[in-house]
């Protein structure tokens, strides 16, 4: 039983061992499939009807004295389980055996049987290997559920034996049935319990989970809360979040112990389990079973170890499906229907919240990208600036900014028309897109002034890229009414923290090195120095 661990038997203050822990429970396992957490509460119930198991043996056994009584629970494994005992007349040694096993044979299809006298040829009670031949012998099922009455799955029993071998009378028989009636609707009443607990603890917790996912605004907030939402009633080994578009899925968020592995590609829908569940709008697999049939993702191997799936497209009503949630276990049968029904509320909900935080997101885009080229605005570019230097600084690294500008622009703007210089623009800005990596920034700061940011770059480096780029606009064919326009840039760099450990001065610096480019003849790269410092020049 996944639910009753030691950890959560000892909070309890029980003084049984694991095992014992797990047959206190046994009873109930069937019914309570969600792996969940275990309160004390549920603990209360099972030991109320352990002990209410315990009051109707004794009863018994003080009627039909001398007789030993005994309840066997049967477990998923095949085996009866001594779950409580009245044992007056021997010790019962052995704690479990296989279903059917010895005397017990006989009850394979029958509901009751009685034997007295127990001839001496007859098998003996596997609970007591050791012990003498009881003299009569009586057991019948504890049916809890009318449904299980026809049934020839193992219920549990209620055995009686005694040394006497007198035939067991009508009213003896009667009251053991009786017993075993009152153990039958004490086991229904505490499961109902057990369930109604368990139902309101789910209910809870999705509750909360729910409320946290709704404060969630970002996309990866959304994937943490949702994540955090599903553990709360499942177990699973991974859960993943995928992005929909234009025939493919892209992993986004990957929670679990392979999560590692997997890398953030585009995997195609075509002939996959997603392709599947996106297309028919549908969760699979059926029953949450994965069967290996068909590929959850098409070219990888990250699902291939796992029993249990389930692929849940997320998209509202009409709308189409923008991505897709995966939970996967190893072990079987992890999604019982309830957990099932609750995930699909979840996922509802998830589905809405990512809608929305794919909208601010954006949003946000919008308000950090410059419409005309492109590339990062002047507020993207504030912002980077100061995540470059807390990085910096708790790192003790260096990083470089360049700003440049589009030398006697005024010029091409009175000749060309502001068309012209628009396209110039967006041409320089096309050009720092080349030179720049995956990790630095480039930005239109103003309107032909331009800024990178390199991160981890020393002097030289910047250097060179500035360089490099001066030289690409230099460089760049452009045509005018069919005449050749030369547009050229000049440059200042400046180095966090060689020549300042103060962002403003940074930016001051790198200016003051641009203008004493302008300065110098345009077209050209200025890194600060003590010359600049020194230097007098006007800016504009
Ligand atoms: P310098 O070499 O000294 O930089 O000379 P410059 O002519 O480029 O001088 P400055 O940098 O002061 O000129 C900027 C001009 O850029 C002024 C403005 O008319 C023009 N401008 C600013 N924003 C835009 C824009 O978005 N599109 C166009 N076409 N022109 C712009
Ligand atoms: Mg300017
Ligand atoms: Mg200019």
């Amino acid at each position: 039983m996944r639910w009753l661990t030691e950890k959560t038997w000892r909070k309890t203050g029980g003084s049984a061992s694991v095992v014992d822990a797990d047959i206190l429970a046994l009873p109930f396992s069937a019914e309570i499939q969600c792996d969940l957490l275990v309160s004390p509460e549920h603990f209360l119930l099972i030991r109320q009807f352990q002990q209410d198991v315990y009051n109707q043996l004794n009863m018994l056994g003080t009627f039909l004295q001398p007789a030993s009584v005994v309840v066997l629970w049967p477990s998923s494994n095949g085996q009866f389980h001594v779950y409580a005992c009245n044992d007056t007349s021997r010790r019962i040694r052995v704690k479990s055996f296989a279903i059917g096993s010895g005397l017990l044979g006989a009850l394979k299809e029958r509901i009751e049987f009685s034997l007295a006298p127990c001839p001496v040829s007859a098998p003996t009670l596997p609970y007591y290997p050791d012990a003498p031949h009881p003299g009569g012998f009586y057991a019948c099922r504890i049916v809890s559920n009318p449904a299980q009455e026809n049934t020839t799955n193992h219920l549990p029993l209620l055995c009686v034996d005694r040394a006497g071998k007198d035939p067991w009378s009508a009213m003896e028989i009667e009251i053991i049935k009786r017993t075993g009636e009152q153990i039958a609707s004490s086991h229904n009443l505490h499961g109902e319990l057990l369930l109604a607990d368990f139902e309101r603890k789910i209910l809870q917790q999705s509750f909360n989970g729910l409320k946290h996912l709704n404060s969630s605004l970002t996309l990866d907030s959304v994937y943490r809360a949702a994540v955090a939402a599903l553990r709360m009633i499942v177990s699973a080994d991974l859960i993943g979040f995928g992005e929909i578009s234009e025939g493919t899925v892209e992993l986004r968020h990957l929670d679990g112990d392979t999560a590692v592995a997997a890398g953030f590609k585009q995997y195609p829908l075509e002939d996959s389990l997603i392709g599947q569940a996106v297309k028919y709008r549908c969760i699979l697999p059926d029953g949450g079973t994965h069967t290996q049939q068909t590929p959850v993702l098409n070219g990888s191997t990250l699902f291939n170890n796992f029993s249990s799936l389930l692929v849940i497209p997320l998209g509202q009503d009409k709308l189409p499906i923008g991505g897709v949630l995966l939970i996967a276990g190893r072990q079987s049968g992890l999604f019982s229907r309830r957990c099932r029904d609750l995930i699909e509320m979840i996922s509802a909900q998830v589905a809405i919240r990512l809608e929305l935080a794919y909208s601010h997101e954006q949003i946000n885009q919008l308000t950090v990208t410059d419409g005309l080229t492109g590339i990062a605005n002047r507020r993207a570019f504030e912002r980077a600036l100061e995540g470059m230097h807390t990085r910096a600084l708790r790192r003790g690294s260096t990083f470089c900014l360049i700003i440049c500008d589009i030398d006697l622009f005024k010029k091409i703007n009175d000749t060309c028309g502001h068309t012209f210089g628009d396209l110039v623009i967006r041409q320089v800005a096309a050009e720092m897109k080349v030179v720049v990596r995956s990790g630095d920034l480039a930005a239109r700061i103003g309107g032909e002034e331009f800024a990178i940011l390199l991160e981890d770059t020393d002097r030289e480096g910047a250097t060179e890229v500035a360089e490099r780029l001066r030289d690409r606009v230099e460089k760049k064919q452009l045509l005018y009414q069919g005449v050749l326009w030369p547009v050229t840039i000049s440059i200042g760099v400046a180095v966090f923290p060689g020549d300042t450990g103060d962002t403003e001065k940074l930016i001051n610096y790198a200016d003051r090195a641009l203008y004493r480019a302008k300065n110098s003849g345009r077209n050209r790269v200025v890194v600060w120095n003590s010359d600049v410092r020194d230097a007098q020049d006007i800016k504009g």
